[in-house]
Formats: structure tokens, sequence, C-alpha cells
């Protein structure tokens, strides 16, 4: 019997699991894939929200606030990549600058910091690629960006570490309410549980009116991208934003985290929860929406496109709690953007929640701190030198857009919680994330895999279940 069984491993599950791991609990995380940070949380603009967007009151604007205040510790305590480089929305007709001070207004009241509208001048002397149209941008120093892998990943790993279970390709069928709690079907098993975090992204809906008679009904909202070549990310330096519209933020461009520039999302409804297909409309919209507030971006370095679904709640509101009519079942659902700047402070507010149910104590051994995948390029020339010397994996390039070493992929596969495919390496490590798009790298990740794994070759997969990519044609002949 476990005490708190989540489902979906993105960010809102992991950081639950990492905050309620601080109390004497018994939790496990159920993930339907084989890997964490398989959903909408490895698919999304990488934005620290400053947290003027969202409206004055909500608990959107409330945990936004909150966990962009939250980010800056935790990127430190568990070692992934965060950068507050700022971000703007460019007003670029004069008749819309009531949007933008109202844009100010609200941000103010959200408690944002450090907002303030800039000029012309101003905008074109801190961003020179900005569209000439430009006559002014609300700037928020206090957004950023992150590499919502590690982070994901990183909250998971120290979660683990302070005793969290994890099942993977544990797909969640069934919820049936025993005496105690709840009774989990899945394709591997049936478990008991006091309490069920509903964390499943756009599945959220199908959880939570499996168990409750008051519905609500989740669109995935789809956002296409167009991610361009290291050489194109410095084209500006903070996250450009339109003024909102009906669908959202609309289409930004920013550099990430690690150099790259990323132009999107659109924000398209779609029926399929499984449908991240990018298509040629999407795309289209984005290079022409992202070229009318910055110029000259260097289309010709757009070196991929993904998509990646929102969860779409109708009343465009985090839900969090537990259910009224469905004791033990905690919702974590409609988590849209700001769902990654928030998860911090989600984590925290779903943890607080079950402390106060089951008079949680804290554990005296919790260790909140977890150290990253070491990249040698950021150590000195004579520890790197020295590195190679003791370990010679890591003199051993084998992505050679992103400068990934063996060294880097074997810790990525043989951490705790670590990679089992080829994706699970790319998230980790970035071997397969450059301008190649892992044209080169695979054949040797997948050497890698099989012989940490000690799997063979064709057991090797993209992304788990049947994405294999080398076929026995002997034994599928048979
Ligand atoms: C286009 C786009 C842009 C965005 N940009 C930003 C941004 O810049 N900044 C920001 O703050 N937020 C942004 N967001 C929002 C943010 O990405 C999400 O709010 C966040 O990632 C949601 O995390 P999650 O853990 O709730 O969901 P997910 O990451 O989707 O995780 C849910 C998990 O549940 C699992 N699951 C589902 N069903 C089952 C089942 N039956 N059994 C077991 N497991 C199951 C899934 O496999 C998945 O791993 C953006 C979102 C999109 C789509």
């Amino acid at each position: 019997m476990y005490d708190v069984i989540i489902i979906g491993a993105g960010v809102s599950g992991a950081a639950t699991a990492r905050e309620l791991s601080r109390y004497n609990v018994k939790t496990c995380v159920i993930e339907k894939e084989e890997d964490v940070c398989c959903g909408t949380s490895k698919a999304n603009s990488a934005i620290v929200h400053a947290g003027y967007d969202a409206a004055e009151g909500s608990l959107m604007a409330k945990l936004n606030v909150r966990g962009n205040q939250m980010m800056e510790q935790l990127s430190k305590d568990l070692d992934f990549p965060f950068k507050k480089n700022g971000s703007m929305v460019v007003c670029l007709h004069e008749e819309d600058m009531p949007k933008l001070h109202a844009l100010y207004d609200r941000g103010i009241a959200n408690g944002v910091k450090e907002l303030r509208i800039l000029n012309r001048e101003e905008l074109k002397e801190m961003e020179p690629n900005i569209s000439d149209e430009a006559c002014a941008a609300l700037y928020a120093p206090t957004a950023g960006i992150i590499c919502p892998f590690n982070m994901n990943i990183a909250m998971a790993e120290n979660a683990y570490a302070n005793g969290v279970e994890f099942k993977f390709d544990t797909e969640v069928t069934d919820l049936k309410p025993i005496d105690e709690g709840w009774e989990v079907h899945t394709n591997n098993g049936v478990f008991q549980t006091r309490y069920v975090v509903n964390a499943a992204g756009v599945y959220a809906d199908k959880f939570h009116n499996m168990v409750s008679e008051k519905k609500i009904h989740i669109t995935p909202r789809r956002g296409d991208y167009c991610l361009l070549d290291k050489s194109a990310g410095n084209h500006v330096s903070k996250i450009i934003f339109a003024l909102p519209g009906k669908y959202g933020k609309g289409i930004l461009v920013t550099p990430t985290v690690h150099g790259n520039l990323l132009l999107g999302p659109t924000a398209i409804d779609v029926e399929d929860k499984e449908g991240t297909n990018t298509t040629r409309e999407g795309l289209d919209q984005v290079i022409e929406r992202a070229g009318m507030n910055v110029k000259d971006i260097p289309l010709r370095q757009v070196i991929t496109s993904f998509s990646g679904l929102r969860a779409h709640e109708d009343g465009h509101e985090f839900i969090i709690g537990e259910v009224e009519d469905a004791k033990g079942f905690i919702d974590c659902a409609g988590i849209e953007s700001p769902g990654l700047t928030s998860a911090p402070a989600i984590g925290e507010m779903v943890a607080q929640i079950l402390k106060e149910k089951m008079n949680l104590e804290e554990k005296e051994d919790f260790v909140a701190t977890r150290k990253g995948i070491l990249n040698p390029n950021t150590l000195s020339k004579e520890d790197r030198i020295a590195l190679i010397k003791e370990k010679p994996e890591y003199g051993n390039i084998i992505c050679r857009c992103e400068m990934v070493t063996e060294g880097e992929i074997i810790d990525a596969i043989t951490r705790p919680l670590g990679a089992k495919s080829l994706d699970g390496v790319k998230r980790r490590t970035r071997a397969g994330m450059g301008r190649c798009q892992a044209g080169f790298c695979s054949p040797k990740t997948m050497e890698i895999l099989a012989r940490e794994r000690h799997v063979s070759m064709f057991d090797i997969t993209k992304s788990g279940g049947d994405s294999r990519i080398v076929t026995d044609h002997n034994k599928d002949s048979l």
C-alpha cells in the first residue's frame, strides 16, 4: 500500500514527487512512457515567465510568480541550466499602447518586480534586431530561460534519491475507490494507495472524469516551433513576445539556454491527445509572425521543427486540489503555460495539501541537492586534461555538433533513472540535438546504450515502445 501514487512524470508530477520526498511518506510515480519528460514538458518554449500574463487573482498568476521566484535557487540546488535574460512584449502600433499598459498594470497587481515600459530608443539599443515598426515594449528582467528536460529529470532524480519509486512503461487504465483510498489499475498490475495525484497532462480530464460527477474538459492545443542552429543564437538576447491575443501569448523569438534560437509556438486546437505532428501551415505561421517582431531572422539556419500540446482546460485555470466528490483524489489538471515556470510552486502546493491531510513529518535525512552530468567543456583546460587521463571516455567525442563525450553518455545511462533510449540520452546530454540532428552520432550512441545496458542493438529504441531502430530480418521473417 502506497501513501501517494502520482500519475505522470512530467514537471508537475516530478515537482510534486520531489516536494513530497521531504516527508516520511511512501510515494510512487507511475508513467506510461519509458522515461520522465516524455509529454508536454519536453516540447515547449522553455520560458520562465515573469507573471504578467495570467489573470489577476488567479491560481495561475500566484503559482507563476512563486515558481519564477523559486527557479534560481532550484536550478542551483539541482544543477540544471537557467538564465535570467529578461523578456520583452513588443508593441508595433501606437494604438495598441493601452494594451501594453494593461499588461504592465496586471504584472504589478500579480506582484511582478522590476517591470518597466521601454521607449523605441531604449528598445532598439537593447535589441538591435527588433522590428523597425516597434514603438515600445514591456520589459520584464525577471523572466528567463531553462532547459526543460534537465529541470524535469533533475527533480525526478532528486525525488528518487530521497526514496520515491518510479514505474515506467506503466499505463494507468482505471481507478477504483476502496475503503482506505484507491486501487490504481495499470497494464503492469494493480496498486493500492491512500491518495492519488492526477498529474497526467493532456489526459488529466480522463482521470478526473473517471472519479467525479463534476466533469472537466481539456483540449490539446498544439504549438508548432522552428529551432535554429547555434549560429543564429545571438540574433536576440532576450525573449521577444508579441502582444497577447485570443489564443494566448502569441509567437515568440528567443535564444535557448543552450544557445540556439527558437521561434514559435502556434496555438491550434486538435482532438488527438498524441497529435504532436507539425504542419506546413503551422510552420508558415511561425515564420511569418516571428518576422513581424524581429527582423532578418536567418531562416536558412532552421535545423528542426517540433510541436507540443498545451493541456487547455475550458476555464483556462490550473485545477489543483482534492476533488470535491472523490476523497483522496488530488487534481493537478489544466497545467498549460505557465506550467513549466509554476512547476516548483505546483509541487510545493500539492505536497502541502497532502502534508496537512496525512499529518506528514519532515525527514531528517532529506537531500536537497543533486549533481547533473559532468560536461568536460565547463572545466578549465588543466582539469579537463586530468579528467581525460583518469577517464579516457571523456576524451572520446560522440556527438560532434554538440561536443558530447562518451563519458557523458555513459553517465546519462548508468545514473539512477538513467536513459534507456536514444531520446533519453539526447534529453540528458544533448547528443543528437545539434545541426545534424543525430545523423552521425546515432549508431555510436546505440552501441554505447547496448553495451552499458547489456542488451542487443535490436532492442535499442528511439523513444521506447516499438520505436526500434535496427530490425533483425532473420528473426522478423520467422
Ligand atoms: C507549445 C507550448 C509552449 C509552452 N511554453 C511554456 C513556457 O515557455 N513556459 C512555461 O512555463 N510553460 C510552458 N508551457 C506549458 C508547460 O510545458 C506545461 O504546463 C507543463 O510541461 C505540463 O507539465 P505536466 O507535468 O503537467 O504534463 P506532462 O509533461 O504532459 O506530463 C504528464 C505525464 O503524464 C503521463 N501520462 C498520461 N496518461 C497516463 C497514464 N494513463 N498512465 C501513466 N502516465 C500517464 C504522460 O505520459 C506524461 O509524461 C508550454 C506548453 C506548450 C504545449
